[in-house]
């Protein structure tokens, strides 16, 4: 089976088929990219970018889940508690993490949610925080997101432990007062990111993906009003990396018709992956 007839099964198998080919042999999306969708401007990283590895986000709002675009409310302060990560090395980060008290998400885990996969990838995936599966397993994207998102991998030549990794803006699941998740609050996210930021240093990923409105908002320090529409179909920077957003598999799972949608912001990282040398 060939490369080309093999993503065209995967895409079928999660419903992102039909594989259209152009004519001269490249990938075209499955479906246009709606004029409303247009690339946002290009805008500056704020104080989360890369190189600033403390605590920020002041002026964040609370992020909404899922990449969806409900409007979010004001931000509190940050308070971060842990070591600094920046001088961490691996073992040492997962170390931190396993025994963090730095947010009030602490509380409420069975287990911390590192991440997954090789950790030389030069794919990195981030979604937003862990749920219920994912708290009881320690490991991001189960259940049936992760499902989907590992099909997706696999439509990319990609699989979980092999030149990818997955990891959360978070670390510990964030739940409401009646139990249900949550979408992580700004001081939360605040106070996790130093990990994920060294997470990326180490890592040294290529390319970054997005998953979903937290994500992508905690990455690129955006306006927290900023819908996921308008992040898609541009490429971003992240530390001098490429970064693209698409939706979480979550909120893919809710809206099907949004398959097509995430399989152009795909194919604009793979493109954008090729055009890096790798
Ligand atoms: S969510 Fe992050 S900062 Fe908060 S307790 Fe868990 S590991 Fe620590």
């Amino acid at each position: 089976m060939s490369e080309m007839t093999r993503r065209s099964v995967f895409l079928d198998e999660i419903g992102l088929g039909p594989l259209w080919l152009r004519r001269d042999g490249g990938l075209a999306s499955a479906e246009p990219i709606e004029a409303d969708m247009a690339p946002a401007e290009a805008i500056p990283a704020a104080a989360l970018h890369g190189q600033q590895l403390e605590p920020v986000m002041q002026n964040r709002a609370e992020i909404s889940a899922w990449g969806g675009d409900e409007p979010i409310s004001a931000p509190p302060a940050v308070v971060h508690a842990a070591n600094s990560p920046a001088a961490m090395d691996w073992t040492q980060l997962q170390t931190a993490v396993a025994g963090c008290t730095a947010c009030g998400l602490c509380h409420g885990r069975k287990n911390t949610v590192f991440g997954v996969g090789d950790s030389k990838a030069k794919w990195l995936f981030i979604g937003e925080g862990p749920g219920r599966n994912e708290d009881i397993q320690g490991e991001p994207f189960v259940g049936p997101a992760g499902k989907l998102l590992d099909n997706i991998l696999l439509a990319m030549g990609l699989k979980r432990g092999d030149n990818a990794y997955i990891a959360n803006v978070v670390k510990c699941r964030p739940t409401d007062g009646t139990g249900r998740d949550r979408p992580p609050a700004a001081d939360e996210v605040a106070a996790c990111m130093p990990y994920l930021q060294r997470q990326i240093e180490l890592i040294q990923p290529t390319i970054l993906v997005a998953l979903g409105k937290t994500a992508a908002l905690s990455l690129l320090g955006l306006d927290p009003a900023t819908p996921v529409s308008k992040l898609r179909g541009t490429v971003h920077r992240y530390a001098d990396r490429p970064l693209v957003v698409t939706y979480h598999p979550a909120y893919l799972l809710r809206q099907l018709g949004d398959k097509g949608k995430v399989w152009s912001d795909l194919c604009l990282a793979m493109s954008t992956y090729a055009n890096a040398g790798e």
